[in-house]
């Protein structure tokens, strides 16, 4: 079941919400992802916004480019992206999430070095 939820990166520059539902959520086994270790669940449809901090967020591109991943520049904290197997949409760092203990969610693990040509050294 979806519901509306916001978020913030850590020190609160960047805020955003969205609708979402909970199963969603994934960790993913990529070279950036294994690195941040992080919890990510989907926003539904169009439903996310960045209520605030668009000067804040800094651009990551690797790899084929395709994929944005955003983090702020003050804390270091990735707050969301666009995947790259569908750039339309946008996951989320489930830890910034307000009220969501990311640990506690049931967790499946996306195969995301699999769909990677990338070369690990
Ligand atoms: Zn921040």
């Amino acid at each position: 079941m979806s519901k509306q939820y916001q978020g913030s990166c850590h020190c609160g520059a960047v805020t955003f919400s969205l609708s979402t539902n909970l199963d969603s959520a994934v960790r993913c086994n990529c070279s950036l992802c294994q690195r941040k270790g992080i919890v990510m669940v989907t926003a539904e449809d169009d439903s996310f916004r960045l209520l605030q901090g668009e000067q804040d967020l800094t651009l990551y591109k690797w790899n084929t480019k395709v994929a944005n991943h955003y983090f702020c520049k003050h804390c270091g904290i990735y707050t969301f992206h666009n995947p790259r197997t569908a750039p339309e949409l946008t996951r989320v760092n489930a830890g910034c999430l307000d009220g969501i203990d990311p640990l506690a969610l049931d967790v499946s693990v996306v195969n995301g070095a699999g769909l990677s040509s990338e070369k690990q050294p």
